[in-house]
């Protein structure tokens, strides 16, 4: 669903099988934000945004290195903005990153068979701001949910682009390469702004509540990593808790695999499952 959030700055939520992403669109062109899993849809993406504008697509912005935000880069043809951990991540993995995700499902093959991963080529390492006529975007890195987690933050419109720090109304995936710290000071960030909207990574369009639902999140699951000694014990636990203190959250598969990557974080078991 594509929505105007604030003047020229869209929202794009609900794309089967990619995440949110969006766009801005400035005097000097337009940015986008995120590019979706599969090249298709980011074509749409891209036929939509000609229909809004005759604006050239000038830059794409990454949140982070999974492929439900990037693997649409190709179709925008443009200079890819990301922190220099993006890169770096894309860097060791991108090789093999497409082969992985066909492995998981086959039906994924012919979507993504003829991706190529686009790099960053403008990187930042803290903070990155661009002005555009009246328009900022200030880009800031903070890791989190993966260590090159970045957000974007739109003035004057106050509208976030959290990529996946935030999931709303969805349990979030934690990642083997998560740090639950960092991510809990993200929102906090996120949340010190105010915005008047949040895209999130998934789920709807939120705002700032959506960052004390993700904070109350965490503190659930640490309440019960607390009582969790072996890894048997998390089947256990999430049949007691996971149906009665989250069962109204989306994506309820990943509650279990969440708390066995907290498990492996905090214990760091060789034989924890493969999660990615
Ligand atoms: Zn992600």
């Amino acid at each position: 669903m594509l929505r105007e959030l604030g003047r020229n700055v869209y929202a794009i939520t609900g794309n089967k099988g990619g995440a949110n992403c969006g766009f801005v669109i400035t005097n000097e062109g337009v940015i986008v934000i995120d590019t979706t899993l599969f090249p298709s849809k980011a074509k749409e993406i891209l036929d939509n945004i000609h229909i809004i504008t005759s604006e050239p697509i000038i830059y794409v912005f990454n949140t982070h290195y999974h492929g439900e935000h990037i693997f649409g880069n190709e179709i925008f043809n443009a200079p890819v903005i990301a922190s220099a951990k993006t890169l770096e991540i894309l860097h060791s993995i991108s090789d093999s990153y497409v082969n992985e995700y066909m492995g998981k499902d086959e039906d994924l093959i012919p979507l993504l068979k003829d991706v190529h991963v686009v790099l960053p080529s403008i990187t930042f390492n803290r903070k990155k701001t661009f002005t555009f006529g009246d328009k900022r975007l200030i880009f800031v890195h903070t890791g989190g949910h993966t260590p090159d987690s970045s957000y974007a933050f739109i003035e004057p419109d106050n509208i976030v682009f959290s990529g996946d720090l935030i999931f709303a109304g969805l349990h979030p995936q934690i990642c083997k390469d998560s740090n639950i710290e960092n991510w809990k000071r993200a929102i906090l960030n996120i949340r010190k702004l105010y915005p008047e909207y949040i895209v999130p990574g998934h789920g709807n369009i939120c705002d700032v509540e959506e960052t004390d639902a993700m904070l109350n999140y965490f503190l659930t699951l640490e309440k019960i990593m607390k009582e969790i000694e072996q890894e048997s014990d998390i089947d256990k636990i999430s049949k007691l808790k996971g149906i009665s203190e989250m069962s109204n959250l989306g994506f309820p598969e990943l509650f279990v695999s969440n708390l066995k990557v907290l498990f492996y974080l905090k214990y760091n078991k060789k034989k924890a499952v493969k999660y990615t």
